[in-house]
C-alpha cells in the first residue's frame, strides 16, 4: 500500500465504490478501505430500484437484473387490497451482491485500489491533509475522504457532522419454493407488522417461484425486527404467500432517513447512506446515493485538479444535489411524518 492518496473512500458499498472509480479515471491516486471481507456482503438490501441507476453504473442489465417490476398490491391490516401500475415496467429486481462486486471490478479497472478487511479506526488531521489509521495501516495520508461508510458512519461522528433525523431497523431474506405473481410486489402496513415502515415480498425470478422478503421498523418499535420478521408468517395477509417456503439468505441493516444538512467540510465529502441520502417514502437510497454520488465525484475532481480542499469550495458538492433532490427528499420525510 502506498501512504499517500489523493483521494480516499471509505466504504466499499456502492456509492462509494461508484465515486471511487469517477475520480480514478481522471487519473487520481484513489483507494478504497473497506471493514469487511467481501464486498456485498453481508446482504442488507431487498434489490428493488428504478432503471434510472443504469445511467450512471456501467453495468450490463443482463448481468444483474432478476426480474422487472409492473405493480404492487398495498394489503391493509384489515385486508383491504390495493393495486397500484401493473401496465408497464416500474421498478428492476437486482441481484445486489453482482451489482455491488460489478460497481467495485469498474473502479478498480478505473485503476482505485481496494483494501478489505481494512476498517478505518482514526482520522486526523495533518496539515493540509487527513491521515487515516485502519485496523490493518498506519498513517495512510490524503488530500480528499470521502465517507461512504453507510448509517452509522464513523466520519460523520468524527467530524461532529449532523445525524440523520432517524434509523430504520431493517431484516429479510431471500426465500424459495413460492407462488407469486412474478411482476407484482406485494406490500404490507399496520402498526403489528411493520410500526414505522412496511414489510415486502419482492419476486425474484420471472417464475414467481423465488422471492426476498423483508421489513424495517421505524426507532419508536419496542420490539425488535425478529419478532416481527416471523410474525409475517403467521399473519393472515402475509402468510398465505409464505406457506412452504425456504429461506436461502437473512438479510439484515438499517435505513438512515432525513439528509444531513451539510455533507462537506474541508478535506471531506459525505455520500450516500452516510448523508442520509435516501428516499424516505421507499427507502431507497442506490439511485439517490448515486444521483448525489455523481455530484460528489464531479467536486471532487474539480478540487482535486484545482488543489482546492477547503470547506468553502467543497460547499458546491451540497449545493449541487441538494437543489436536484433536496426538495424530495424533504418533502418525503414530509409525507412520512404525516
Ligand atoms: C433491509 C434493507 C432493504 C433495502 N432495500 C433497498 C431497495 O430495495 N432499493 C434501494 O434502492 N435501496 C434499498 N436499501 C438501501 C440501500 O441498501 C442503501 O441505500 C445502499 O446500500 C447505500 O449504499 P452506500 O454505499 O451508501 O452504503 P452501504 O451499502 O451501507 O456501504 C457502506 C460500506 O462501508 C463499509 N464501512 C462502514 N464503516 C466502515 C469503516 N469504518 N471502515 C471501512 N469500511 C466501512 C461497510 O462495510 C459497507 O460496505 C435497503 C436497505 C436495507 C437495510
Amino acid at each position: 500500500m502506498q501512504e499517500q492518496y489523493d483521494a480516499i473512500i471509505v466504504g466499499g458499498g456502492p456509492i462509494g465504490g461508484y465515486v471511487a472509480g469517477e475520480i480514478a479515471s481522471k487519473g487520481f491516486k484513489v483507494a478504497i478501505f473497506e471493514k469487511n471481507k467481501q464486498i456485498g456482503e453481508p446482504l442488507k438490501c431487498a434489490g428493488l430500484v428504478t432503471s434510472r441507476v443504469f445511467d450512471y453504473v456501467d453495468i450490463s442489465k443482463e448481468s444483474v437484473v432478476q426480474n422487472k417490476i409492473k405493480g404492487a398490491n398495498i394489503h391493509s391490516p384489515s385486508g383491504y387490497k390495493l393495486t397500484i401500475g401493473g401496465d408497464r415496467v416500474h421498478a428492476l429486481v437486482i441481484d445486489r451482491l453482482n451489482f455491488d462486486k460489478e460497481i467495485i471490478k469498474n473502479s478498480m479497472e478505473k485503476g482505485a485500489e481496494l483494501f478489505l478487511e481494512n476498517s478505518v479506526i482514526s482520522i486526523q488531521k495533518k496539515g493540509k491533509q487527513i491521515e487515516i489509521k485502519t485496523s490493518k495501516s498506519n498513517d495512510v495520508k490524503c488530500n480528499l475522504l470521502v465517507g461512504a461508510d453507510g448509517p452509522y458512519s464513523k466520519i460523520r461522528d468524527r467530524f461532529l457532522m449532523s445525524q440523520p433525523t432517524e434509523i430504520l431497523r431493517g431484516m429479510g431474506a431471500e426465500i424459495s419454493n413460492t407462488r407469486l405473481d412474478p411482476n407484482s410486489v406485494e406490500i404490507f402496513v399496520g402498526e403489528n407488522v411493520a410500526p414505522g415502515f412496511f414489510a415486502w415480498i419482492i419476486p425474484t425470478n420471472e417464475n414467481g417461484t423465488e422471492a426476498r422478503i423483508g421489513l424495517c421498523i421505524g426507532p419508536e418499535s419496542t420490539k425488535p425486527p425478529l419478532y416481527y420478521f416471523s410474525n409475517l408468517f403467521k399473519n393472515k395477509n402475509s402468510s398465505p404467500f409464505l406457506e412452504n417456503v425456504k429461506i436461502t439468505k437473512k438479510i439484515g441493516g438499517s435505513i438512515p432517513f432525513g439528509a444531513l444538512k451539510k455533507t462537506y467540510s474541508s478535506n471531506l465529502l459525505l455520500v450516500g447512506d452516510a448523508a442520509a441520502q435516501v428516499k424516505p417514502t421507499s427507502g431507497g437510497g442506490i439511485y439517490t446515493g448515486l444521483l448525489c454520488g455523481s455530484y460528489c465525484s464531479s467536486v471532487a475532481i474539480e478540487s482535486l485538479q484545482k488543489n482546492n480542499f477547503t470547506s468553502q469550495f467543497l460547499k458546491k458538492y451540497h449545493k449541487l444535489w441538494s437543489s436536484d433532490i433536496g426538495m424530495e427528499l424533504y418533502l418525503g420525510m414530509k409525507f412520512r411524518k404525516l
